[in-house]
């Protein structure tokens, strides 16, 4: 017989701090790819003798607004410690960090994952969230190697779940969540792609029904939402069966290899670096006063959660307000369109399915829409009263996308509103009548759908422009007599 084993997950996720500068001098925070290799260093952050690191106000800022994200204590003082390990990626020889008095301490994060009619939530652990220096960049290649010091001393902030996981669903939306925050509060953009997000993934195996904790491994080198799925997935069914087999999980640091999708071995336990933690003497300890933590706190924007709880509230699903809150500026987007004074409901269909579809299509991002919430509430709003059909106004709309021009003036131009004046609706109702005398038969026999084939004539003669509800109306009218 096989035991049943519940897999236990925790991750640790740097983030790139997105200020301006450095963590310790004053070079720019390498955002700008085209900078050439080694050109956005200085004697400090390449480790020149005799250089002392300076603490960037800034990127303090933003760890705590992180931390605030991530519903964190922020702990009124902090501190630095050196973390050494030889490397050429490392020009001091020790990386600046924080190990025993981080700046955010506990935190909880909400997390919601499963299919889309039945979206599950949790919430996960922050054990706590720490500022450190990045290394440099290296590559290697046959014979040698190469190190580029842009990245060097940038300032990145390490994420510390508690092992709260129990799945690789479970991990994907947590990162995702740990994403959407930090992005939300501007603390980071997250770029994958830029080495902005990294994520290493700690897994173990318990038998289900006990408590203690399996022996875990600890896998580096994930660069994609995938590639931590992935190498989750691999690492459960690694270990179920060495557990099966009567074998131990070794405690150990393993890498993913995204091409051939399997983890190996980069360090055991034994050979576990010493790190030789000793407290930075160069830096006085970070001590957040009273005040300006307040200022902090007041510089906070609403966050996603209390946005998707004001739209549920609105009378929206769950699903929609997850989407209408992917980013801070599609929420913000969404509520400019409802202050216009339109409908949740109408306004959240535009949003998330017309807007975002032609967004998606452009490869545009909802702030850089040809289209105000100004814009589409006034486009909206002549739907709602009955001016034009919705299917009119998805024709509107992508040429208000196209051109920028404004609904009304394309109304006209494109010669669209309807016709709701009586006499003309009663003049054409009454010439589709005499038209139709099948129809008419057939509706006197009792056949009520035969004013459907009324209509549609009605909508013929009139170029699609009669109000059809209306239009229903005045034909049952004029047949029941
Ligand atoms: P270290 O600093 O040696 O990497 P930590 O105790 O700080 O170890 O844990 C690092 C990460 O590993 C955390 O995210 C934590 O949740 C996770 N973790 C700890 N123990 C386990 C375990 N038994 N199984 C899975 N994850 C674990
Ligand atoms: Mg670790
Ligand atoms: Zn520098």
């Amino acid at each position: 017989m096989t035991t049943q084993f519940e897999p236990v997950i925790g991750l640790e996720i740097h983030v790139q701090l997105a200020s301006k500068t450095k963590m310790f001098c004053t070079c720019p925070n390498g955002m700008d790819e085209s900078a050439g290799p080694n050109s956005e260093i200085c004697p400090r952050c390449s480790g020149a003798p005799g250089t002392l690191p300076v603490m960037n106000e800034g990127a303090v800022r933003l760890a705590v607004r992180a931390g605030l994200a991530l519903g964190c204590r922020t702990n009124e003082v902090s501190s630095f410690e050196r973390k050494h390990y030889f490397y050429p990626d490392l020009p001091k020889g020790y990386q600046i960090t924080q190990n025993a008095h981080p700046v955010n301490g506990r935190g909880e994060i909400e997390i919601t994952f499963g299919p889309k009619d039945k979206l599950q939530k949790k919430k996960i652990g922050i054990h706590h969230a720490h500022l450190e220096e990045d290394a440099a960049k290296s590559s290697h290649f046959a014979d040698y190697s190469l190190v580029d010091f842009n990245r060097a001393g940038c300032p990145l902030l390490e994420i510390v779940s508690l092992p709260d996981m129990r799945s690789a669903d479970e991990a994907y939306a947590y990162l995702t969540e740990i994403k959407r925050l930090m992005q939300w509060v501007d603390a980071s953009n997250c770029d994958m792609e830029k080495g902005e997000l990294r994520v290493d993934v700690n897994v173990s195996l318990r038998p289900v029904g006990q408590e203690a904790f399996g022996t875990r491994t600890e896998i580096k080198n994930l660069n994609s939402f995938k590639a931590v799925k992935d190498a989750i997935n691999y690492e459960i069914t690694r270990q179920t069966e060495l557990l099966n087999k009567g074998e131990k999980v070794i405690q150990q640091t393993l890498l993913w290899d995204k091409e051939k999708n399997y983890t190996k071995p980069m360090r055991s336990k034994e050979d576990a670096l010493d790190y030789r933690y000793f407290p930075e003497p160069d830096l006085p300890p970070l001590v957040l006063r009273k005040d300006r933590l307040e200022k902090i706190k007041a510089e906070m924007p609403e966050l996603p959660a209390a946005k998707e709880a004001k739209f549920i509230a609105l009378g929206l699903s769950a699903y929609d307000a997850g989407v209408l809150t992917l980013t801070r500026h599609t929420a913000e987007y969404f509520e400019a369109v409802l202050a216009c004074g339109v409908p949740a409901k109408a306004a959240a269909n535009w949003v998330t399915t017309d807007l975002m579809g032609l967004l998606h299509a452009d490869k545009k991002e909802i702030e850089q829409s040809p289209v105000s919430a100004a814009d589409l509430a006034e486009l909206i709003k002549l739907v709602e009263s009955g001016k034009i059909s919705r299917n009119q106004a998805k024709a509107v709309f992508e040429q208000m996308y196209k051109t920028g021009q404004k609904a009304g003036t394309l109304v006209e131009k494109m010669g669209l509103s309807q016709v709701s004046d009586e006499g003309q609706l009663v003049a054409w109702a009454q010439e589709a009548v005499s038209e139709n005398p099948k129809a008419v038969a057939d509706f006197k026999k009792g056949n009520r759908a035969a004013v459907g084939a009324l209509v549609g004539a009605v909508m013929k003669k009139s170029k699609g422009k009669a109000n059809p509800r209306r239009m229903n109306e005045i034909l049952v009218e004029l047949l029941s007599k």
